[in-house]
């Protein structure tokens, strides 16, 4: 069963291992610890809905309103954690069809609803907060429309209604010996159809492609009517509709089927660990790896503080001590040292001759390849680490996670600034941030950013949101004043729709906004997310 106030499934319980206690009570404060409300403390204070549901499919009950009204964003979990959510939608409907859902769609028009699609619920960035309008809400669940339809292997295509989640649709494909390979750490919850509305990119992206290059084509239903994307290998008749779609954020309408790209499982699949003496030589190694043509599924480069905190997380500590002391002797000291993960992937043959080209390199930066343990480890847990969240936060600390991607020549800068503001931001409160980095998708011009934070949740959810709130600000404007993009896999929702027109400009912005009147004229899919349009 999910958790319904924090990640994952309630039978998973993430351990912080003593050492880690130890070191965030150093680095950041010992916080105290937190009682979170009981769900049925929330659920009693759901108002009445404003809908009259009689006759129609859809779901009044106040658990499900509660369940569909939020997401991940941090301000989520402070409003669900601490019983402070107060926006709820009035209904909730599943279509498990393509006409049920025209029905459904039907029935909100009628009661001039506005409609929330929710895919997996897990945005981190606010796309599923339910706006506050004189209008009641419909929570459009697409968790039901989740049917495998056609399977084209000679056209290497595949067909899924858009809310199949990523554990269906992989299990769907391997049966047949094929994959997608698109695994964002959400990959237990989310769907395909939310990949596309947020342009989401997963671990592998390297060789199986973000999902801009997964989705072929498919179907939406908008308030205009439908649309349909031909899977054609590649078009030049005019701007392509399905980019217009992608990451459209639920503003233009429903993706309702995705036909997407799939690949014959590989060979080989394997992640291997290296260390590098510092950053810089780590840095330079990885825009080396990035630019020659090698098999490889990732390039996960860690600064050395999140070298540091990945250590001491992972607990095995006699292990770790070996290890440090083996990477010493080898020139990678503790507090200079940065963990590589790279992944290769295809033929066996062609790994094994990848792997020689990839050694060259590392060798060449002085670094320490330390084979496969730490790889294998990192694939048995890839979807685990969320789940720590869920611990900390019950000790007192929260963290919370922020993306960009930068050209080459502004990654060490860009990254550096953003760790200084974060970690400087709650100075005048007498706080402290621990803060940390590292590259995870790297392509041959440029890199994404992955920071994580932490710090101490405060006495109250307004101060703990204050907190947050002066932390996200700061570093959004040192990823727009170090020209980083304000999301490279998230995408806008509410959080990163003040920053989007830095990189947009005003003309940009225009055409958006148009975009969403033309295809919305009421205004009532998802308002209030991407871009501003006058809507609720
Ligand atoms: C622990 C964790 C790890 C994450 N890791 C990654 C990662 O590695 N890479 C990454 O890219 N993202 C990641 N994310 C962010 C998130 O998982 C992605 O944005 C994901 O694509 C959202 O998919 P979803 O199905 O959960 O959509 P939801 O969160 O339910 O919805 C997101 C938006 O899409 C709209 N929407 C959903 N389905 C449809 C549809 N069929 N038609 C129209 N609109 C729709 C919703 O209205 C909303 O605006 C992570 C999130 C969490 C909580």
């Amino acid at each position: 069963m999910r958790r319904w106030n924090g990640w994952g499934d309630e039978q998973i319980e993430s351990r912080l291992p003593a050492g880690a206690q130890n070191m965030l009570e150093s680095l950041v404060g010992c916080p105290a610890p937190q009682q979170s409300v009981h769900r049925q403390e929330v659920t009693v204070r759901v108002p009445g809905s404003r809908v009259d549901a009689a006759g129609a499919t859809v779901s009044t009950d106040p658990g499900d309103r509660l369940d569909h009204a939020h997401g991940q964003s941090f301000p989520d979990w402070v409003a669900v954690r601490c019983g402070t959510i107060s926006r709820f939608p009035d209904a909730v409907a599943w279509p498990e069809s393509e006409s049920r859902l025209e029905e459904v769609l039907a029935f909100a028009d009628r009661n001039r609803m506005i409609v929330v699609p929710y895919g997996g619920g897990t945005s981190v960035v606010g796309h599923l907060d339910v706006p506050e309008s004189d209008a009641p809400v419909l929570s459009l669940s697409l968790q039901r429309l989740n049917q495998f339809l056609e399977f084209e292997p000679e056209n290497r295509l595949a067909t899924f209604g858009a809310g199949v989640s990523g554990p269906d649709l992989e299990a769907a494909l391997r049966s047949k010996g094929y994959t997608l390979g698109h695994y964002p750490q959400s990959f237990e919850y989310s769907t395909l159809g939310g990949w596309v509305v947020t342009r989401s990119s997963g671990q592998q992206s390297r060789y199986f492609g973000r999902i801009e290059e997964l989705f072929a084509g498919g179907a939406a239903i908008t308030p205009r009517g439908s649309l349909e994307f031909p899977p054609y290998p590649a078009s030049a008749a005019g701007p392509d509709l399905r980019q217009i779609f992608l990451g459209s954020e639920g503003r233009l309408g429903i993706l309702s089927r995705a036909t997407v790209r799939v690949r014959e499982l590989p060979e080989t699949d394997n992640i291997y660990g290296v260390f590098f003496p510092t950053w810089e030589a780590g840095v330079s190694a990885v825009r080396e790896l990035a630019a020659a043509d090698l098999p490889l599924s990732m390039i996960r480069l860690s600064n050395p503080r999140e070298t540091m905190t990945n250590l001491v997380l992972a607990g095995h500590e006699t292990e770790i001590a070996w290890l440090k002391k083996y990477l010493r002797f080898r020139g990678c000291y503790d507090d200079a040292s940065c963990m590589l993960l790279l992944g290769m992937i295809g033929p066996r043959k062609m790994v094994a001759a990848g792997r020689k080209g990839a050694r060259k390199i590392i060798r060449r930066y002085r670094g320490v390849p330390v084979g496969r343990p730490m790889g294998r480890a990192w694939q048995k847990n890839r979807f685990l680490a969320p789940y720590l969240r869920n611990t900390l936060w019950d000790r007192g600390y929260a963290v919370d996670t922020l993306e960009t991607a930068v050209t080459w020549d502004r990654v060490n800068e860009a990254m550096q600034d953003i760790e200084r503001v974060i970690s400087g931001a709650l100075e005048d409160k007498g706080e402290k941030v621990h803060v940390f980095t590292h590259l995870s998708h790297v392509y041959t011009s440029g890199s994404s950013i992955y920071t994580t934070y932490l710090f101490r949740i405060a006495d109250s959810p307004e101060e703990t949101m204050a907190r947050w709130q002066t932390i996200k600000a700061a570093a959004s404007r040192a990823i727009i004043a170090n020209g980083g993009t304000i999301s490279h896999q998230h995408g806008v929702g509410v959080d990163h729709k003040p920053y989007l027109s830095a990189e947009k400009g005003a003309l940009g912005m225009d055409m958006l906004r148009n975009i969403c009147t033309h295809m919305d004229p009421d205004q009532r899919m998802n308002p209030g997310k991407l871009v501003d349009t006058g809507g609720s």
